[in-house]
């Protein structure tokens, strides 16, 4: 976890934009495990009743972090997980979901989307956000089983 923060520091600074502390506890929160969060329970586990921010302010500090290649957002799911790939081509991302125990792996896979642009070209169509998710099992799921 403190790599995914140390890298989003990074790449804030980089690129002129500020991590602030908000928008930091709101990326701390999605790291802290494998599975998506949805934004309800990232409000709930941020301070305590009476003292948590508005969500209004952690939906704005979630579109920062999108907008930076920082988390994803898991359609499926209505929730979000942090982005564990520095991706050479932004937003490009493979999202392999366990139905089981809500486990998200990320994956660049190149290649597919390489074929889906190709796809998209053909028909004129424009891709903004080329996520693409994936339902299945994974190892540790299938091995309990
Ligand atoms: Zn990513
Ligand atoms: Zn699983």
């Amino acid at each position: 976890m403190g790599a995914t923060i140390a890298r989003a520091e990074q790449r804030c600074a980089r690129e002129g934009a500020r991590l602030t502390p908000l928008r930091r506890e709101v990326l701390e929160i999605i790291a802290s495990g494998h599975e998506a969060v949805g934004a309800y329970d990232i409000i709930e586990r941020m301070g305590t009743a009476g003292d948590r921010p508005a969500p209004i302010t952690v939906y704005r500090a979630l579109d920062f972090l999108r907008a930076r290649g920082l988390v994803h957002k898991v359609e499926s799911r209505n929730a979000f997980i942090v982005c564990t790939q520095d991706h050479a081509h932004a937003q490009r991302s493979l999202l392999l979901i366990c139905d089981v125990c809500g486990l998200v792996a990320e994956r660049e896979a190149a290649g597919v989307f390489d074929a889906v642009e190709g796809c998209a070209r053909a028909a004129d169509f424009t891709v903004n956000r080329p996520i693409i998710e994936v339902n299945g099992t994974c190892a540790q799921c299938a091995t309990a089983s």
